[in-house]
């Protein structure tokens, strides 16, 4: 039996009908942009996340850069960035004329090290910091990196794009940050029939701003407060994200049993499951194996490979080892421990309705690698 990485195709039943059904009525009635699907979404990511304000936008990358233009960040300003974090949140602060600054990661959460941004806070003296909740969910020190943040008058952007469902503490991660983002790519948690993204803040101020900037620093229709540019999210995704919102907690439950799943049956020798710190519920993003032995984890792959199991490398590397990063690059705190994390990981399939027959077989084909089944 193959097993995909992925499979976006397992809606739930009446999805597509009712899905034709908006999409009729909406194209018939030239409703494409902002109107009422665009208004109810933004209301109930608010109480769905527990923030004052959401502003959909067009994508997630897009997302950061109205959070960072909004807060104020620009030319030569530098700006801390994880140093394991998908690319766009790298790209982002350059985008804005800002430097960024990489702090190293921490193995035990794939967060940033607590220590490196710290030392980076107090010694390179950024205007703000962006922290990204990877793999679903967030940092086990977040309260702390928040609290020094405020304390050091820095702004801290949080990159939410795979932690839509993770809860800390109880309550939605998103709850409590100065300022915050999410991306609704089609593979990540509240997923989008195409591109879509949202900055969350509790600050009426930032929020005017960065609605604003993302309609072209309208202050009137013909009348321009900013040079923003055109983010808006369209209403035909706004209908798409507010049918998928009605099946969110299904999916994410369903997530939660595969990660269930893993955590039980995968054998324990030479791979290390990463799991969110205590205080969090995870979405189930993603599965994260570290699997520090390189030759074992090639034998893996290829094995995966040669049995039709899908599997990935979330991420393959880090941000300050790629070319395009160079001529922006404005310094390093910390080691090298994203560099040992970025080799290590093997992501294994994960995604809403897998059955338990292929969650069986992919715990199989890892067993019949590393030899037996360990019980964790
Ligand atoms: C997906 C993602 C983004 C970018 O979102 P897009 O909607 O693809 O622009 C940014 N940061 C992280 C961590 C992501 O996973």
């Amino acid at each position: 039996m193959n097993v995909p990485f992925i499979d976006l195709k397992r809606l739930e039943a009446g999805f597509h009908e009712a899905l034709m059904e908006k999409f009729h009525a909406m194209t018939l009635g030239a409703q494409f942009i902002g109107g009422a699907e665009v208004a109810t979404l933004e209301t109930r990511l608010q109480s769905e996340l527990q923030v004052t304000h959401a502003i959909s936008c067009a994508n997630g990358t897009d997302a950061l850069q109205l959070a960072l233009r909004a807060v104020g960040v620009g030319a030569g300003d530098l700006v801390l960035v994880p140093n394991v974090t998908f690319w766009a949140t790298f790209e982002a602060v350059v985008n804005v004329g800002a430097r960024p600054v990489t702090v190293d990661a921490d193995l035990r959460d794939g967060g940033v090290s607590f220590e490196a941004f710290e030392q980076a806070i107090r010694n390179a003296k950024p205007k703000a910091a962006l922290v990204a909740h990877l793999y679903g969910w967030g940092s086990a020190r977040l309260l702390e990196l928040r609290a020094l943040c405020r304390e050091q008058g820095v702004v801290l952007v949080e990159d939410g794009a795979q932690s839509f469902g993770a809860r800390y503490q109880g309550e939605p991660i998103y709850k409590g940050a100065q300022i915050s983002t999410t991306s609704f790519y089609p593979a990540k948690v509240l997923g989008g029939a195409g591109d879509g993204g949202a900055v969350f803040t509790d600050d009426a101020a930032l929020a005017d701003k960065v609605r604003r900037l993302g309609n072209h620093g309208r202050t009137a229709h013909y009348g321009y407060g900013d040079v923003g540019w055109n983010s808006r999210l369209d209403s035909l995704q706004a209908a798409f994200l507010n049918l998928s919102l009605d099946h969110i907690d299904a999916r994410i439950a369903s997530r939660r049993e595969a990660v269930a799943f893993y955590q039980k049956h995968l054998p324990a020798a030479g791979i290390q499951l990463m799991n969110a710190p205590s205080d969090y519920d995870e979405n189930g993003y993603c599965n994260v194996c570290l699997v520090p032995d390189a030759a074992l984890k090639a034998r893996l792959e290829a094995e995966l490979k040669a049995e039709g199991i899908g599997f990935g490398n979330i991420y393959p590397g880090v941000m300050s080892s790629q070319p395009g990063a160079v001529a922006s690059l404005a310094g390093h705190f910390g080691g090298q421990v994203g560099e040992q994390l970025c080799a290590s990981v093997l992501n294994l399939p994960l995604f809403p309705y897998m059955t338990e027959s292929e969650l069986q077989r992919v715990v199989e084909v890892v067993g019949s690698v590393i030899g037996g089944t360990n019980v964790r």
